[in-house]
């Protein structure tokens, strides 16, 4: 996968290509990232990128002629690439989409900034528009980066074992389960029995239920709109009597009203 990204400010993805899983995903070439200066392709004197826009108002608004030949170069380096447009508009990014990317030959990713680009641009030069979320950033570049972190750890070989993002989050139905490590016990907290037990079916079955449970309270959206399997339908079931007993017990005590009393 090739990722080139055309911005105003290349030298924020300096720091960004040199450490960790990027870093390692580049040098073992499961991925080839650049960053492309649109500024090169001004032709002006001071390499002007932007101007005023027609019809007025506030704001700058980026010119079509550098940034349509900065994509001609990357579709050049990348014939095989497509074009996105990081934008406030465009769909939003999530681990679906993340995988679809993952499986394109090579992502060229436009950044914005001021009041965003010439239209001419996205009409004719962009494949796609993508934003991260319903807000406004002051520039594509963040975005980029957020992206080509999401792409890059689901391309195989990227992370150590495969099956990482397979159990992340958004990856399968569920949210991911949570995790412990050393120390087994810390500031009182200890951790769960199960884990320590080795049985592989016991813990499989524990996180599966960690996980339906964490979903559950976290983002019921996310089950709220699939058939359950069998075995979540009775982890909710079991849930739903013992939370009853709980409920039971305390009015049994006397202690059933929200004010304790
Ligand atoms: N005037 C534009 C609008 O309201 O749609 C916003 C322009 S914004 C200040 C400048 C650039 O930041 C955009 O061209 C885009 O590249 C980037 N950007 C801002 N918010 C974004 C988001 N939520 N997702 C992706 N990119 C974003």
């Amino acid at each position: 996968m090739k990722f080139t990204v055309l911005t105003i400010f290349p030298e924020m993805f300096n720091s960004f290509w040199a450490y960790g899983i990027i870093k390692k995903a580049i040098a073992e070439n499961h991925i080839y990232a650049s960053a492309i200066n649109i500024r090169d392709f001004a032709k002006d004197k001071h390499k002007t990128t932007d101007d005023r826009p027609f019809g007025g108002g506030c704001g700058m608004v980026m010119k079509p002629e550098p940034l349509a030949n900065a994509i001609r170069m990357a579709k050049e380096i990348n014939p095989d690439s497509k074009t996105v447009l990081l934008s406030p508009q465009g769909r939003i990014f999530n681990q679906n989409l993340a995988s679809k990317l993952a499986a394109s030959k090579g992502l060229n990713l436009v950044c914005g900034r001021y009041e965003g680009i010439d239209e001419r641009i996205c009409s004719n030069f962009i494949d796609d528009e993508i934003s991260l979320g319903d807000y406004v950033l002051m520039g594509g570049e963040l975005a980029a980066m957020v992206i080509i972190e999401a792409v890059t750890r689901l391309i195989p070989g990227v992370l150590g074992s495969p099956d990482s993002a397979l159990q992340d989050s958004f990856s399968g139905k569920l949210l991911d389960y949570c995790h412990y490590t050393r120390p087994r016990e810390f500031e009182g907290s200890k951790v769960p029995e199960v884990l320590l037990s080795g049985n592989h079916k016991d813990i499989n079955d524990w996180r599966l239920e960690a996980a339906l449970i964490r979903t559950f309270f976290k983002r019921p959206d996310l089950i709220e709109n699939r058939p359950l399997t069998k075995q979540e339908n009775e982890i909710l079931k079991k849930w739903c009597r013992d939370i009853e007993n709980i409920i039971q017990t305390q009015s049994l005590r006397g202690s059933g009203t929200l004010s304790g009393n």
